[in-house]
């Protein structure tokens, strides 16, 4: 295969097994497509997208799971998870159950809200005693 920085015939692809792995998620392997020129040292990483983006999302799904699970040890039982849900807005009652069962379909923003009840608990609480009023 021709270089396209020195223009040699010397340029060999390599499948390398790469992995991600999302904060709370599983290491997930991936392979990784590398065209190297044994010439000019060019390393140019020729990867289909798509690998590394089911990757990615297989990652995140075991992420989400583990969140859930964390989260529910932190404020003990369905109940107080339900009074989360009540607290933040979210709707319908017992959505973040729902997420056990159906990681792929959590959105980015509810991703993000997992990763901050998580990270800050204390926040469910903060915003719960937000004052409303309604005039
Ligand atoms: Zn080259």
């Amino acid at each position: 295969m021709q270089c396209k920085v020195c223009d040699e015939d010397t340029v060999k692809v390599e499948e390398v097994q790469s992995s991600i792995k999302e904060p709370f998620g599983s290491k997930e392997y991936f392979t990784s497509i590398a065209e190297k020129c044994s010439n000019c040292g060019v390393d140019v990483d020729a990867s289909p997208d798509k690998n590394i983006m089911e990757a990615h999302k297989r990652s995140q799904n075991t992420a989400v799971v583990n969140m859930i699970r964390d989260i529910k040890k932190i404020f003990k039982d369905d109940e107080n998870l339900i009074n989360v849900e009540r607290a933040l807005g979210l709707r319908p009652f017992a959505i973040i159950n729902t997420w056990l069962d159906n990681p792929e379909k959590v959105t980015c923003s509810e991703y993000a809200l997992l990763e901050i009840i998580l990270l800050q608990p204390d926040i469910v609480y903060m915003v719960d005693n937000l004052e409303r009023s309604c005039d």
